[in-house]
């Protein structure tokens, strides 16, 4: 399936919302940008306090993706032990896989916690991987952290394999008041037509509907003088 080939619709009433489906693959191109935008948003609407780095031994294991899966499971161990360690209940992070020049794997972490130790956490880290490289340091700017991190998401070509590009836990996120559900969270309320959001809005508008908003997604009002029946999408040809 090729991205936005496909499209998200809501009918109401007096509204009717064509929302292009995206692939949302980071190879895409139409798509990465918004990926990146999105986790840039999340990063930063985490409030995140500290920053970790990890790195790995290239010395050990067979290769760098053996290396990057390695890190994956040795962090998820010390995410346990820095709760036991500190006391804390909850660990909220969020992570990002670099691929560095040299083409090893480093794990870069914002995350909401008073304060981690980078001795204790190198000692760590030593103790699963061999990887004592570790960097702590507390975040001045949660937006400029959030442009950090996103960067070596969005550079990375290939993801290792096994593994996410970035994944977060799900204390991370603060919810917000007003907080809109992404098109086609609710599944219920939308249908999928085959075809591109520009073709449906251009055949809506041929009934009389007028767009109120045209960007990444449509917004149609009704026809003036009195709406008709909203057009039924399924009428446009499949
Ligand atoms: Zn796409």
């Amino acid at each position: 399936m090729l991205c936005t080939e496909n499209t998200l619709v809501k009918i109401e009433p007096h509204r009717l919302t064509a929302a292009p489906m995206r692939c949302k693959r980071w190879t895409c191109e139409i798509c990465a940008p918004m990926n990146t935008k999105e986790l840039k948003r999340k990063a930063r609407r985490g409030a995140p306090t500290t920053f970790l780095t990890l790195t790995v031994n290239p010395n050990s294991y067979e290769g760098p993706h053996e290396r990057a899966e390695a890190l994956k499971g040795a962090w998820r161990k010390v995410v346990r032990r820095i709760k036991k360690q500190y006391g804390y209940a909850q660990l909220p992070y969020l992570c990002v896989f670099e691929r560095t020049k040299a083409g090893e794997p480093h794990l870069h972490i914002m995350c909401r916690v008073r304060w981690i130790g980078q001795q204790w956490l190198s000692d760590q880290m030593r103790r699963e991987i061999d990887a004592p490289i570790v960097d702590v340091r507390r975040i001045r700017s949660a937006r400029r952290a959030a442009a950090y991190v996103a960067k070596y998401v969005a550079k990375a070509p290939e993801k290792w394999q096994g593994c996410k590009r970035w994944w977060r836990a799900k204390c991370y996120d603060i919810p917000q008041d007003g907080d809109d559900p992404e098109p086609g969270s609710q599944v219920h309320e939308w249908l999928i037509r085959h075809m591109r959001a520009e073709m449906l809005v251009q055949l809506w508008a041929m009934d009389g509907w007028r767009i109120e908003h045209a960007g990444f997604s449509y917004v149609m009002r009704p026809p003036l003088g009195g709406a008709r029946e909203p057009p039924p999408p399924g009428s446009a040809p499949p």
